[in-house]
């Protein structure tokens, strides 16, 4: 077993720095941001310098799945045992940051270097994955990889998608080394994989602010989403008496405006926004006739989400009656919050208290692979701090050796989860 010296020696930051730099040029904006859309050019010259590295570098076993996803396998001491897989996504949203995604990637990618370094040999086989399209794309899907894995999104779903310049989806995928027709067949059993373990930069301003440097994180917001149209009624703007308009617009204010104090009724515990509206005709002379409003609810809370649609509903029937407005509703995302398991939780913490590292617990309030993994695995994340909550933007900023202590706490997680007795784990048999 590698000591606790060992494991922090044998990470090296400027090798780090090197990683995040080199990666930080694939797609780089003139402000400094990075834009590298999953299926653009830039994506896939991202993903062959990454299959460059390992191949190079390290001697594992490379495979590509239907979607997309690389997986590089290192093989443990039971090579029929299911595998702890660990890894993040190395595209990027339009003009976002240089960490988002890559401070994962990397910081597993070099818990495998320390592996090698030291010569260790695992119980279970490790896996080092690239998970396709994380983030929202031109095709309008995000988790990808992780949501074929899971056996949530199929090729029926995707075989139709087009991006805005006539792209086809299927295309794409195969640019990424993908095939649409076999993604059936990358879909994993709880069988196959033990835990899935990602590390993340926060993208809260928690743990920069309170000087903390792993976030065991709890699990992930639930988010719904809802579209309403509103129609009233167009009219001159100059000759309709006041008490005689029916107008959309003054009846979405009020719902938009319900929709936040709904929000704030739940003490900092849960967040609504409405992202997106559109007005017809748009004219300054015409009472607005139809109005469509996109929002959406987040909470780890059940409950209060619930309670916040409640609110809402009351409010826009009250409006409907008195403003002779028609609403139309359309559910378009519901996901529920999702828990993380408690052993990666917990090995998470006690690796961090190993290392001598401050942590606290957090709720991620963004989506992510691990969520979706976490139906077909034991799944976690660890958060590392970056400046002032910021991401998906050029400011997004993590200091390197806030990644190498992540990476260390991962590393050191890895293997206590590794080490528990095989009767504990979920797929023992004996
Ligand atoms: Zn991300």
């Amino acid at each position: 077993m590698i000591s606790v010296e060992q494991l922090k020696a044998g990470f090296d930051l400027s090798r780090m720095a090197g990683l995040i730099d080199r990666f930080g040029q694939i797609g780089k904006d003139p402000d400094g941001g990075v834009t590298r859309l999953a299926f653009t050019n830039k994506d896939v010259e991202a993903r062959k310098v990454f299959l460059k590295i390992l191949e190079k570098e390290f001697s594992l076993d490379i495979r590509i799945d239907a979607l997309g996803n690389i997986f590089a396998r290192r093989p443990g001491r039971h090579r029929d045992w299911p595998v702890i897989l660990t890894g993040s996504h190395l595209d990027s949203v339009r003009n976002g940051g240089r960490y988002d995604g890559p401070a994962g990637l990397f910081s597993s990618l070099e818990a495998f270097r320390v592996l090698d370094l030291f010569d260790i040999e695992t119980d279970h086989p490790f896996e080092l994955c690239l998970l396709t399209a994380e983030e929202p794309n031109d095709f309008g899907i995000s988790t990808f990889g992780s949501r074929g894995m899971a056996g949530i999104i199929k090729k029926e779903d995707v075989r139709r998608l087009m991006d805005e310049r006539g792209n086809d989806f299927p295309s794409a995928l195969k640019a990424v080394g993908g095939n649409m027709e076999k993604m059936d067949d990358a879909v994993r059993s709880p069988e196959e994989i033990a835990y899935f373990l990602e590390l993340h930069i926060e993208q809260m301003p928690f743990l920069d602010s309170e000087k903390r440097d792993i976030g065991v994180v709890e699990g992930v917001t639930g988010i719904f989403r809802q579209t309403l149209i509103l129609t009233g009624e167009a009219d001159h703007g100059g000759t309709t008496p006041m008490d005689r308009r029916k107008d959309a617009l003054c009846a979405a204010s009020e719902i938009v405006l319900k929709l936040e104090t709904a929000a704030k009724e739940e003490d900092g515990l849960a967040v609504a926004t409405v992202g997106h509206i559109s007005v017809f005709p748009n004219s300054i002379n015409i009472t607005p006739a139809r109005v469509t409003l996109d929002m959406e609810i987040r909470s780890f809370y059940t409950d209060r989400i619930r309670r916040i649609r409640q609110k809402l509903e009351d409010r826009i029937r009250e409006t409907e009656a008195f403003r002779k407005i028609q609403i139309e509703r359309i559910v378009t995302y519901d996901s529920a919050p999702v828990r993380f398991s408690t052993p990666v939780k917990q090995a998470i913490a006690e690796a961090a208290d190993r290392l001598g590292l401050k942590r606290r617990n957090l709720i991620s309030m963004a989506g992510h692979d691990a969520a979706h993994l976490s139906r077909i695995t034991e799944a976690g994340m660890i958060f590392i701090p970056c400046r002032a909550g910021r991401s998906h933007c050029p400011e997004e900023f993590t200091e390197t050796s806030s990644i190498v202590k992540g990476a260390q706490c991962l590393l050191q997680a890895l293997l206590l989860l590794d080490q528990r007795k095989r009767s504990d784990l979920p797929y023992a048999r004996h």
